[in-house]
């Protein structure tokens, strides 16, 4: 008898149809560059994304003020995925005064999309500091979390966060797809080192930046001057 139980909730975890899966990578994107696009097509290839939104924060709660304005940023990460037909630009947070709050972002992408999964795609840098986020915790209710290398990155997790990843690491990236929220799951993608501060330093004297970045991206920052020194 309870073979036969264990049997069928087996065989029903094997044949429930996958969720719709959306990936979500937040971030300042001040410029967008090839550090953030190169893991997350890398993700949405492992988990099998159904879609990956991008979306760029108004006002990062956890960091300066970014160099360049919410919607010239917006303009650059439409630039940088215009021939993705896998990839979109969600700008809500650009409409939402305030500090931008992904846990905030979560709760009303669940109330729009209702039960599907949602991944929240994260650099390894950015996971580390999970826990001075707000209502960190509550982010587990609201999407799985795939933590991406980042070069030059290391170190060992805070207590809180190493429980949390205790208790809800995958290691299988299909279970992404059949539950909404809840896991943690640590992606092997291609280093990529990259950052937008790199960026910024070369423009500001004069540096090339060309495939850093998209082209469409580079030439746009280049012709309008927006981080500094003009150049060829
Ligand atoms: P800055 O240099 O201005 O701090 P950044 O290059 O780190 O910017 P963000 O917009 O702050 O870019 O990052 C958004 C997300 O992308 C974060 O989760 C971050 O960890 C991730 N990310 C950025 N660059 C890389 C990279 N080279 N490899 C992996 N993840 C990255």
């Amino acid at each position: 008898m309870t073979a036969t139980c264990v049997a069928d909730s087996e065989v029903s975890r094997r044949v429930r149809q996958p969720l719709r899966t959306i990936g979500l990578l937040g971030g300042t994107f001040d410029p967008i560059h090839y550090g953030h696009l190169r893991p997350a097509e890398e993700v949405r290839e492992a988990v099998q994304l159904s879609e990956l939104r991008l979306i760029p924060a108004r006002v990062p709660p956890h960091r300066a003020r970014p160099r360049v304005g919410p919607a010239e940023r917006a303009e650059l990460v439409r630039r940088a995925v215009a021939d993705n037909p896998n990839a979109c630009v969600d700008e809500r947070e650009l409409h939402r005064e305030g500090p931008s709050y992904t846990v905030d972002t979560l709760a009303e992408l669940r109330a729009e999309l209702g039960g599907v999964s949602l991944c929240l795609i994260l650099g390894y840098d950015t996971f580390l500091g999970l826990p001075g986020w707000s209502r960190w915790r509550q982010l587990f209710e609201r999407a799985h979390i795939v933590v991406t290398e980042r070069p030059g990155v290391g170190g060992g997790l805070p207590e809180a966060l190493a429980d949390e990843v205790a208790r809800r690491v995958s290691h299988d990236p299909a279970e992404l797809r059949h539950s909404p929220a809840g896991r943690i799951l640590f992606q092997a993608v291609t280093p990529v080192d990259i950052s937008a501060t790199g960026i910024r330093r070369s423009l500001a004297v004069g540096r090339s930046v060309r495939y850093l970045l998209p082209e469409p991206v580079r030439q746009r920052v280049v012709e309008a001057g927006w981080y500094g020194y003009p150049q060829l």
